[in-house]
C-alpha cells in the first residue's frame, strides 16, 4: 500500500489578515531551494527542518477553522513540494469554498513553463511569483519586492483586494509571537 502523502511544514497559523484578503489560515511549508539574499523567513529554508505532516491532517486542520475566507500557502517554497501541495489544494477546492493564495519564489515564466508547477498554480486564485530581491524591497499588496508578479487565475479577487491587505501584522498567542506579512515577515 502506498504510504500517506506528507507535507514538510514550517508553521501553521489559523487566522491571519496579512497573507491575502480577509481572514486566512496560513501554511508555511519547510524547505526552499531558492535561497534569496535577505529572505524574510530563513528558518524555513532547511529542507530537513520543520515537521512532516500527512496532507490529510493538514486538510483536516484547515477545514476545522471556522469563519475564514481562505488559505494561503507560503514558505519556504511551496513548489518544492508540488505533489503534496497540489494534493492539499485539490482537496481544499473539492471540500470547501475557501479561496487559495499561493506564494512562490520561482519566476512566473518558470512556473508557466513547467507543467508540474503549473498544475499546482492552477489550483490557486492568486499566485505571487518571483524571488525576494532586497534592493527592490516593496512590502505592499502581497509583494515583498518590486520584481515579484501577481497572477489572478480566477475572478475571485481583483488587484485592489490585494492592495488592501495589511503589510504586516503581529499575532500573539500563549506560545508564539508571529510577525507576518510581506514587510519583513518572520516567524518565531
Ligand atoms: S523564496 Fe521565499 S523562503 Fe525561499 S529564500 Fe526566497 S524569500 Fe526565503
Amino acid at each position: 500500500m502506498r504510504p500517506p502523502l506528507t507535507l514538510r511544514v514550517h508553521a501553521l497559523l489559523k487566522r491571519s489578515y496579512a497573507n491575502g484578503p480577509g481572514c486566512r489560515a496560513v501554511v508555511w511549508v519547510q524547505g526552499c531551494s531558492i535561497r534569496c539574499a535577505g529572505c524574510c523567513n530563513p528558518g524555513a529554508q532547511d529542507r530537513t527542518g520543520g515537521r512532516v505532516i500527512a496532507v490529510a491532517e493538514v486538510l483536516a486542520w484547515v477545514r476545522s477553522i471556522t469563519s475564514i475566507e481562505g488559505v494561503t500557502l507560503s514558505g519556504g517554497e511551496p513548489l518544492d513540494q508540488p505533489e503534496a501541495v497540489a494534493a492539499l489544494l485539490r482537496r481544499v477546492r473539492r471540500t470547501t469554498d475557501f479561496s487559495v493564495i499561493l506564494f512562490t519564489g520561482f519566476d512566473w515564466t518558470r512556473v508557466a513553463g513547467t507543467p508540474a508547477l503549473m498544475d499546482v498554480a492552477r489550483l490557486a486564485d492568486v499566485v505571487v511569483a518571483g524571488p525576494y530581491r532586497r534592493r527592490q524591497h516593496l512590502g505592499y499588496a502581497l509583494l515583498g519586492s518590486a520584481n515579484q508578479t501577481i497572477h489572478l487565475l480566477t475572478d475571485r479577487y481583483k488587484l485592489p483586494d490585494l492592495e488592501a491587505v495589511p503589510e504586516v501584522e503581529v499575532v500573539l498567542d500563549e506560545v508564539h509571537t508571529v510577525l507576518t506579512g510581506v514587510n519583513d515577515a518572520t516567524v518565531t
